[in-house]
C-alpha cells in the first residue's frame, strides 16, 4: 500500500471526506528501517528522569488524591512535534498514558492523516493527573503543574507545538481568547519562539464531527509552518 492511500484510510476513519494533495503529507516513515538506537542521544536523559520521579510522585494540588498514577507523556522526547492536550481522562488515568481513550484514537488517526506517527511525536497534557469527573482544571492546578510542562518544552525543544483544545491553547499562551479565534492565528511560544497552532479538542471532534474539516485544515496549516521553519 503506498503512502497516500494509507494517509486517506486515516482520512476515511476520522469521517473526513477531503481532498488532500500529497504535496500537504509529509512523509512517513512506516517501516522505519533506521532505528532509533541506531542514533542515541543522551543529551537531558538524566533531567528527564528527574523531571519524571517528580512529577510520579508529585502532590503540589489536591489532583493527587484522586489518582490512580500520573500521566506524564509519551512519544519521543527528541521530538519536533509537541502536541499539548488539557489532562487525563480516565482511560489514560488507568494506563498511565496521554490520549489513549476515545477521543485520543481520533487524534492518534489526525495525525496519521497528516504523515505524522504518534510514537514520533511527544504528546503531554497541561495538567498531569486526571480531574474528577473530568472536569476543567482549576487555575491553582494549571498554576501548580505548570513548572513540569515548561521543563518538558525546555528539554524537548520542539520545533512546533500543537495545542489542542481551549484550555490547552489558553493555559499555553496565556490569553483568555475563545478557541475559534485562536485557529489560524500565528503565536510563539515564550523566548523559544516556537510556533504554536492551536486546533480543537478530539473530544469536540466528536461531539461536533463537522468540525474535523476545520481542525484538519489547521493541522496543515501546521505542517505548512513547520517546512518553512
Ligand atoms: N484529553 C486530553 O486533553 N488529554 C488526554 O490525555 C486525554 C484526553
Ligand atoms: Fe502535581 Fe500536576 Fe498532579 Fe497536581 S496535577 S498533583 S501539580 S502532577
Amino acid at each position: 500500500m503506498n503512502l497516500s492511500s494509507r494517509q486517506c484510510e486515516y482520512l476515511k476513519l476520522m469521517g473526513i471526506d477531503v481532498w488532500v494533495s500529497r504535496e500537504q503529507l509529509l512523509p512517513v516513515d512506516y517501516d522505519d528501517p533506521i532505528t532509533s538506537e541506531a542514533f542515541v542521544d543522551n543529551s537531558g536523559m538524566d533531567e528527564w528522569q528527574t523531571l519524571r520521579k517528580q512529577v510520579s510522585g508529585c502532590q503540589k494540588c489536591s489532583l493527587h488524591q484522586g489518582r490512580t498514577q500520573t500521566v506524564f507523556g509519551a512519544g519521543d522526547i527528541h521530538a519536533d512535534w509537541m502536541i499539548i492536550g488539557e489532562a487525563p481522562g480516565a482511560e489514560e488515568d488507568r494506563k498511565g498514558e496521554p490520549f489513549v481513550g476515545r477521543a485520543g484514537k481520533l487524534l492518534t488517526a489526525m495525525l496519521q492523516a497528516i504523515g505524522l506517527d504518534r510514537n514520533k511525536v511527544f504528546i503531554t497534557n497541561i495538567l498531569k493527573c486526571r480531574p474528577p469527573s473530568n472536569r476543567d482544571p482549576r487555575l491553582e492546578e494549571v498554576a501548580a503543574c505548570e513548572s513540569y510542562l515548561m521543563r518538558q518544552i525546555a528539554l524537548v525543544k520542539p520545533k512546533i507545538i500543537l495545542a489542542v483544545g481551549r484550555i490547552a491553547a489558553q493555559n499555553l499562551l496565556k490569553t483568555d481568547t475563545p478557541i475559534g479565534k485562536m485557529r489560524g492565528r500565528d503565536y510563539e511560544f515564550s523566548e523559544m519562539k516556537i510556533p504554536v497552532v492551536v486546533t480543537y479538542h478530539p473530544a469536540y471532534l466528536l461531539r461536533s464531527p463537522k468540525e474535523k474539516r476545520k481542525s484538519l485544515q489547521d493541522l496543515q496549516r501546521a505542517v505548512d509552518i513547520y517546512r518553512q521553519g
